[in-house]
């Protein structure tokens, strides 16, 4: 009975063009990946923005710091696994932060949706209203339908309709919830707008940085930095499994803000501690994103997304049922509608060597697949060239 319920959904996601798989991948993370099967291909697909994943200082530092710590935390923060390697990286996170939100402390998790499931869940209480974009990612969108507070979403950027739903607003607290670079379009949000709404209605911002933190910012300090601004309203979130290119996450807020999470985070209290040795490891990436090394990166990141969008415009031109996501960030989506035509034109890439992902609903609206193409430091330019031919080959092949 559940079997023949499960594989009779199955077969309407087939029949829709909606059925995943999975890729085995053979080789480290980077642009050049060899699949199996597959073979080579030219990938366009990480959130390794920085090319930091496969960084051998990296990779050497988390052998340090599993020679120095062992395998394993052994148990949960408030248990005994929290080490002086998470203490450390917590203390540097938050150094990172103060210009932003004064006084900050951070607090580490394994990971970004579990981060989010804990924001969303311990500040949600029944006299909070959470105000939150329609694209949010799907871990605050969660987070927010499990929390017990009322939850009201604005369409995409629509600022002028969170006012209003701010205005009318009847709790004592509410916490506005923002994607800071939206993950499927690439856009960023006005977080000092956001920000200015915040202070007029008394309200608070939650930003989930997971695309803005190692990338955006002079010292790649994230999206805050970027935008300069400072506030004790700002609760932040960033990913250290992207730009970072290891794994985890963590918040940056007001001490009291983090203490409470502290004490009632379930997704925070009742999980194993990262590995020490990966908190060991994610200080010397912050070291490089900070440094000289992380500024190149950065500088490079942004040369590849210059090339890439002005081929990108010169396609669509030609192609004008498709269109360029306003995006200046790493991701930069091809909207081309259908399910069916992305899956197909991502197979063309294939067939040419290039691995470039289709995003179908649900996790696009319907009518907006797109091919999303994610680019990092570590490309070429000649490889961003290479995805240009080969996405103007497939044009001229197309009926
Ligand atoms: C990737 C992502 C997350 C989840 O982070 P993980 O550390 O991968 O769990 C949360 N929010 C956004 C916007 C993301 O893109």
């Amino acid at each position: 009975m559940l079997i023949e319920h499960l594989n009779r959904q199955l077969l309407e996601l087939d029949a829709a063009a909606l059925r995943r798989r999975r890729r085995t991948v053979l080789s480290p993370c980077g642009p050049s990946q060899q699949l199996q099967p597959g073979g080579q291909l030219l990938a366009f697909c990480s959130n390794d923005y920085l090319g930091l994943a496969s960084h051998p200082e990296l990779v050497e530092a988390l052998a340090e710091g599993a020679r120095r710590w062992g395998a394993g935390s052994g148990a949960s923060h408030l248990v005994s696994g929290h080490s002086l390697a998470h203490a450390e990286l917590e203390q540097e996170l938050a150094r990172w932060l103060q210009p932003h939100i004064p006084a900050a402390q951070a607090l580490l998790f394994c990971s970004g949706f579990m981060a989010n499931l804990a924001l969303m869940t311990a500040l949600g209480d029944a006299q909070t209203t959470l105000l939150a974009d329609k694209l949010n990612h799907a871990s605050l969108i969660d987070g927010a339908l499990l929390a017990k507070a009322r939850l009201q979403r604005y369409p995409h950027g629509r600022l002028d309709q969170l006012e209003r739903l701010l205005r009318d607003c009847q709790t004592p607290l509410k916490l506005i919830v923002t994607d800071a670079v939206f993950s499927m379009d690439g856009d960023l949000a006005d977080l000092p707008e956001l920000l200015r709404l915040a202070e007029a209605y008394d309200a608070w911002v939650v930003i989930d940085d997971a695309h803005g933190f190692g990338v955006l910012g002079a010292q790649g300090h994230g999206s805050l930095e970027h935008f300069g601004l400072c506030s004790e309203r700002l609760i932040y979130m960033g990913t250290l499994g992207k730009a970072a290119g290891l794994s985890g996450a963590f918040v940056a807020a007001h001490p009291t803000v983090i203490e409470w999470l502290l004490q009632r985070a379930r997704s925070y209290i009742y999980t194993t501690a990262l590995p020490p040795a990966l908190a060991h490891a994610l200080r010397a990436s912050l070291a490089l994103i900070e440094g000289p090394p992380g500024q190149q990166r950065r500088a490079r990141l942004q040369d590849n997304v210059a090339q890439l969008r002005a081929g990108l415009a010169a396609l669509v031109e030609r192609q004008p049922a498709w269109s360029l996501a306003q995006s200046p960030t790493a991701i930069q989506p091809l909207i081309v509608g259908g399910n069916d035509l992305a899956m197909r034109l991502s197979a063309a890439l294939e067939a040419q060597g290039l691995w470039v992902p289709a995003i179908r609903p649900p996790t696009v609206p319907a009518g907006t697949a797109r091919l999303r193409i994610t680019l990092s430091a570590a490309h070429e330019p000649a490889q961003i060239q290479r995805l240009l031919d080969a996405l103007a080959a497939t044009l001229e092949s197309q009926p």
